[in-house]
């Protein structure tokens, strides 16, 4: 089986805005629009490059013009959020991770992300938390600006990576938004919705009607494997 994570509100929380200042910096450096950290709103679920899209149409720029800065732009943010990040994001991990992820790996389980970051981002995220090493392949916001594209480019590099195949319905999308929960259904795969992120309750994300639903990650322990 294949677990796919999305990174934050589902591994880390509340850690401090470098992400958000690495967007505004990115926008800056390639489309000469200035922001700050709260003009991105909510964010939640989103991929960076439909966050990118959604400031950069808000602000006018045209779409032929945001499409050909995109590569750019995701450089920028990149080297700007390692200028950002605080060198040790361990104290924001969310609690009972690490835990959930020796469980699924002592049962043979594939480890990857599925998430709207970056990909360098993501990794450079990921090894300040000192969690990169749990995760072998990914798909991630730079490639897609639809959620729901990324988890089947995850699940073909996991079969790359791990050198196994894996049917949908042994491959488990974790995340802590209705746009997680919706993205594993799109591809047919198991949803695990996780009420650690700040925006939805486990109410709402009951509402989305996840296969599983767990108030931290101590309830992946619960599934069936
Ligand atoms: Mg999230």
């Amino acid at each position: 089986m294949l677990f796919l994570f999305d990174i934050d509100g589902t591994l880390l929380r509340r850690m401090p805005p470098a992400h958000r200042q690495a967007v505004c910096d990115g926008a800056r450096a390639v489309y000469g629009v200035e922001l700050t950290p709260p003009d991105l709103g909510q964010t939640a679920g989103m991929t960076d490059s439909a966050i990118a899209w959604r400031l950069l149409t808000e602000r006018g720029v045209p779409a032929e013009t945001i499409t050909r800065g995109l590569p750019a732009f995701f450089v920028a943010a990149a080297e700007a959020y390692e200028r950002h990040v605080p060198a040790d994001l361990r104290p924001y991990q969310i609690a009972h991770v690490t835990e959930a992820l020796a469980w699924l790996r002592e049962r043979g389980a594939a480890l990857g992300l599925v998430t709207g970051n970056i990909q360098r981002i993501a990794w450079t995220k990921l090894g300040a938390a000192g969690l990169a090493e749990w995760f072998g392949c990914g798909a991630f916001g730079d490639e897609a600006a639809a959620r729901e594209e990324l988890p089947p480019r995850a699940v073909a590099r996991a079969r790359a990576v791990f050198g196994r195949d894996f049917a949908p319905e042994r491959v488990y999308i974790i995340g802590d938004t209705p746009a997680d929960i919706a993205c594993g259904a799109a591809g047919r795969y198991r949803t695990v919705g996780v009420a650690t992120g700040s925006e939805h309750s486990l109410e709402h994300l009951r509402a989305c009607d996840p296969d599983y639903l767990f108030e931290d990650m101590r309830g992946i322990r619960t599934i069936p494997l």
